[in-house]
Order: C-alpha cells, then structure tokens, then sequence
C-alpha cells in the first residue's frame, strides 16, 4: 500500500453520506483547476469499499485524478502520508465547499479583522476535521498578553522520548509554555520594542475527528533520523480536556478509529493502515491487497504515525430529503 493507506481511514460511512452526487457537482467550479475530479473519484472509491463486492478496492484511479494536480503523487516514488493527506483534504473542502457565506463578508461594513472568520468556508471537511488552536503570547518584560488563532486539521507532536512514551507525553510537550527568545522575538506592541515571550498554545475549537501526525523524525547538525519510540496510545477515552479552553470543553473524550503505519527509514518504507468498522467495531488491517481483522491488542504498534481520533458516536447515515 503507498500514501494513500489513510484512504481506508476516511470515516467511512459517514464520508459516503455526503458524497458529490451528480447535481452537488454541477455547480460552479471554486477555481480554474478543475479538483472536483478528485473528489468524484473519491466518491467512487468510498461506493466501491462500503458497496462494492470485491474483497479489496484499488484506489489507482483517485491517485491519477489527484496526480493531475500534484504530478509528484503519480510517481512511483515514496511519498509522505501526511503530505498526502492534506493535499486531499484541501482539494476535497475546495471541491464540497458552500460558497453562500461568502458573499456576506465581502460588505464593506464588516471589519477587516472580523471578514476572515465569517469567509472561512464550510464543507465537510471542516465540519469533521478543523479545530482551532489558541496561542497566547505573554511579554516577559510588561506581561501584556496578545492572543492569535490558528486553524488546523492535522495536529503534528513532538517526540519527547527516543525509547518508550505515552501519547498524552508528547500532548503535553505539545502544549507546554515555550519561551521566544533570540531570533524568535515578538514585537510587544507596549514596550515598543522587540521583547522574549512566554507562548502557551490550547485547543479553542475541537474538531469532531482529531488527526495527529507523530513527528517521527529528528535532527542531528545535518542527520536526520527516524524515531522508532513505542508510543502508547489509548483506544478507547483518550481525555483532551487539559488542552482545550475550559469555555470550549464539549467533546472531551474521542475514541481511536484508525491508525496509519510506517515501516522503513525517512527516505523510503511501507504503509499499512489499521480501520475499526464502525458498525461492527472490530479491527481490521490493511496491507495492500491483505485486508484481515485484527484482535483489538493489535492495534498498539511501535510503527504508528498518524492517528485518527473521533468524538462523535457513530450513526447509521441516512439518506436527507431535499425540498
Ligand atoms: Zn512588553
């Protein structure tokens, strides 16, 4: 299996629910390039895993129709997972986005500093995978605090150890105050000068599915090496409520639905995925052709590199009546 083991990733009968069907993408395209391809081949390879009759579904066309986007995706050279999964994120939200809220904030009436929240578009991308972080940057000379916010769908973390660690360890390596000296600066708008900050970030806005991407990789002067650390993560309650702002804490506990793994070295390995069904919940395993359930124990490996957690309980997708 190559990048594109996150496919089998994709909240599955969820996604199926809101796939572009024939009218939906009729309309206007978001940009001269024409990436509602790429979510129509999506569509098909999400109806050919939930509907289909084939034991395994090869996703070479979606790979092709994002490969006109982005030609490096259609070499058979190793790609990052990662890379690749927000490259069909983005064209899946650029595809499916509504664009009626846009109108609104182009009024001249509304404040610049206000038009970029009320732009920002929906689609089901956002709805399911954009959480906000919330920085708050403190001046170590006068101790004015100056806040920013920045979205995100995949939250990469550190690292802390080389050996052994828990994933709630390299959260709150994530989340510890960091101090901005040297190069990193701010400029503090009260003492009019350069200053070193106290920068502590937290979540202001959870999304539904947490991606994180464990930064398995370190630097060394010019080395760079993979971290091969047994992290442990929990399937089941995995409690954010220490980083998120006590205003924003109503999904705290999110439960694993998929992992994607790297075998190899930084310039070249395998991916294989491990699903829950959501419906039956057991655990499957995907290594190219080999699908095969696994026994939950299975599931904590050594080799795992991107995570999907999920806060919402799962539903049978039902078909919306339009009027
Ligand atoms: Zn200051």
């Amino acid at each position: 299996m190559n990048e594109a083991s996150f496919l089998v990733c994709w909240p599955r009968a969820r996604a199926v629910r809101s796939l572009p069907s024939g009218p939906r993408l009729r309309r206007p395209p978001p940009s001269p390039r024409d990436c509602s391809k790429v979510a129509t081949a999506f569509a098909y390879v999400m109806t050919d895993m939930w509907l289909g009759d084939s034991d395994c579904v090869s996703p070479e066309i979606f790979r092709s129709a994002l490969g006109t986007l982005y030609p490096a995706f259609t070499k058979k050279t190793q790609q990052d997972a990662q890379e690749f999964l927000i490259y069909v994120l983005n064209e899946l939200h650029e595809s499916l986005k509504k664009y009626h809220r846009r109108r609104s904030c182009e009024k001249e009436s509304i404040p610049r500093c206000c038009r970029k929240a009320i732009a920002s578009e929906s689609s089901i991308v956002t709805r399911l995978f954009e959480g906000q972080l919330n920085y708050s940057i403190m001046c170590l000379k006068c101790e004015n605090c100056t806040y920013r916010n920045e979205v995100f769908t995949v939250l990469s973390i550190p690292i802390p150890s080389q050996y052994k660690c828990s994933l709630q360890d390299c959260l709150q390596c994530f989340f510890q105050q960091d101090t901005l000296t040297w190069n990193n600066q701010i400029h503090c708008s009260f003492c009019e000068t350069k200053q070193e900050a106290a920068v502590r970030a937290s979540i202001s806005k959870a999304p539904k599915i947490m991606i994180f991407h464990l930064k398995r990789f370190d630097i060394l002067g010019t080395m760079k090496r993979k971290l091969r650390t047994d992290i442990h993560y929990p399937l089941t309650n995995l409690d954010l409520t220490p980083y998120i702002c006590p205003v924003f804490r109503k999904h705290p506990k999110y439960n694993l639905c998929a992992v994607v793994n790297h075998f190899g070295d930084l310039d070249g390995g395998h991916y294989t995925a491990f699903c829950k069904n959501s419906v039956t919940h057991a655990w499957f395993s995907f290594d190219d052709t080999r699908v095969s359930e696994i026994p939950d124990t299975s599931v904590q490996t050594a080799t795992a590199y991107l995570l999907f957690y999920s806060c919402q309980p799962f539903s049978i997708p039902i078909e919306k009546c339009k009027s």
